[in-house]
């Protein structure tokens, strides 16, 4: 029997599912076969108000508790999650056609990752003692109050947490927007949260489009945006942040560079190259998609590349065996088509795939062009599909140049059995997450993030505790006041 997929209903505001028919329909489809799987409305300013009530009455109790206490709700959560990977993960491949061969290892167990990391953290965030002869000073790590969490489409269970853990526990109260594309996952984050004994109006989801995200982001209850999503809206939500002077993390697009020196291990390099660029169908904004290989191994490595290609497997994401699933949406998979169609014009050369599959759902071939040149369009825009861009290069200071000559910065990959180039490579990346014979790990543990106009703060780590929290100083006067009249 197929999973229920309709939501109970679309919002989760104050500890329990909320409905407003009045709000403009949103239709979920399930990527594989086009069908409507679900429907939600997007949230009216009523709905909008009662999540932004919720979260502010709810955080200066849930700030006042220990962070042992808040921690213990946190891990709990984690439990949960990990206790219902399958269910959810079945629902994340509904939402957005990633295959349960990725979902069930990567999406409910990262969000469990970062709420039993974070809940563990709770605990032990404190301020410090200043000692200023007699006198000292103290600072207090402060909550920033109601933080309000915006999410793309790719990793939405993920989003979910890594937004709300942190901001959980730190003291803060959340309302989460999922992207309007897989509004389903949050809401059983939300669900969970409450059942591992969460107080009520402390993480609340509510639906809707830009409009819905915009108005939550200029109202002036909300202390803090954490915007997952490309940098066109980036710009747009930092500058409504900046105008009632927000704290913001923005997380978001990129043209990430990986290098493949001759001295590489090809298979490795290879593998690295698809995890980078095909897993999640190529939906990942952290994609190493301009590959630069060194021209002595770029025959051999682009052979090897088009072998392993063949042995994806396109079809079913239910399916335990399927390695590649469909694109998100209609939409989605024309984007990457119409790129495809610029770079055969620009004079790339397909090497591999690059045609839609016929038949129901968003399905196409994963894509590799070789012969690319650097200011060919689909080396220089973010495609977010499963297209691969090759590049020749023989020489490290100038290959080193044409990696860093884009406005994005969020990560950089090079491939190479010489350690001291290797670290040289990353410390010259304009990046802020690098890779070294790897690509694409994202642990909890690590800060994550990008520079330039890929983003703003990091996310996980002890580094997310930053942006989650606020220090205050307390200056203690041991001694008589001085003043000079
Ligand atoms: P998007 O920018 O279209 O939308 C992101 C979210 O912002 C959605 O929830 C959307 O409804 C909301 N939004 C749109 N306009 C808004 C506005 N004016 N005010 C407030 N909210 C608004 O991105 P997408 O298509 O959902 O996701 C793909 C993009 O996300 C890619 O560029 C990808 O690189 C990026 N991404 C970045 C990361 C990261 O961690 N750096 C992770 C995943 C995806």
């Amino acid at each position: 029997m197929r999973m229920q997929t309709q939501p109970t209903a679309s919002h989760f505001i104050n500890g329990k599912y909320v409905e407003d028919t009045a709000g403009t329909p949103i239709e979920v489809i399930y990527p594989a076969t086009g069908e409507v799987i679900a429907t939600v409305h997007a949230a009216t300013p009523a709905i909008i108000e009662q999540a932004l009530e919720a979260a502010k009455t709810a955080q200066a109790g849930w700030a006042a508790m220990s962070g042992t206490e808040r921690g213990r709700i946190l891990r709990r959560a984690a439990d949960i999650m990990r206790d219902r990977n399958h269910d959810l993960s079945i629902l994340e491949t509904f939402d957005t056609g990633k295959p349960y061969q990725e979902t069930s290892v990567v999406d409910a167990t990262s969000g469990a990752d970062a709420l039993e990391y974070f809940g563990g953290m709770a605990a032990t965030l404190t301020g410090e003692h200043i000692q200023l002869g007699e006198d000292w000073v103290y600072t207090r790590r402060e909550a920033l109050g109601v933080c309000v969490g915006i999410g793309a489409w790719n990793y939405p269970t993920q989003i979910a947490c890594w937004k709300g853990a942190p901001a959980l526990a730190c003291g803060n109260s959340v309302i989460f927007k999922p992207s309007e594309t897989t509004p389903l996952c949050a809401l059983k984050v939300a669900e969970i949260l409450v059942e591992a004994g969460l107080p009520a109006g402390l993480y609340n989801v509510v639906q809707g489009l830009g409009e819905v995200g915009a108005a939550l982001v200029t109202d002036p209850r909300v202390d803090k945006v954490s915007l997952t999503g490309s940098v066109p809206t980036g710009r747009k939500v930092y500058a409504a942040a900046a105008e009632g002077m927000k704290h913001v993390t923005m997380e978001l697009g990129g043209k990430s560079p990986m290098i493949v020196f001759e001295d590489a291990d090809i298979e490795n390099a290879v593998s690295g190259a698809i995890l980078g660029n095909f897993y999640s169908s190529g939906q990942v904004c952290s994609n190493g998609t301009r590959v630069f290989v060194h021209k002595d191994i770029k025959e051999a490595f682009l052979t090897r590349l088009s072998e392993r290609l063949a042995d994806a497997k396109i079809g079913d994401p239910m399916d335990p065996e399927t390695s590649f699933g469909p694109m998100v949406s209609k939409q989605q998979m024309d984007i990457a088509l119409g790129y495809i169609e610029k770079g055969r014009a620009e004079g790339a050369r397909i090497v591999y795939g690059g045609e839609a599959i016929e038949g129901d759902g968003f399905y196409m071939q994963p894509c590799v062009f070789a012969d690319v040149t650097d200011d060919m369009t689909i080396a220089r825009e973010e495609i977010f599909g499963p297209v691969m861009a090759v590049l020749d290069f023989e020489d490290e200071a100038d290959v080193m140049a044409r990696a860093n000559d884009t406005e994005f910065g969020l990560a950089a990959g090079v491939f190479t059995r010489d350690l001291t180039r290797a670290h040289r490579v990353v410390a010259g990346f304009e990046a802020g997450t690098c890779f070294i014979n790897s690509y694409n790990d994202a642990p909890v543990e690590a800060p994550f993030g990008g520079v330039k106009a890929s983003g703003v703060g990091r996310e996980n780590s002890k580094a997310a505790i930053e942006h989650y929290s606020q220090v205050k100083s307390v200056y203690v006067r041991m001694g008589d006041v001085e003043a000079p009249f």
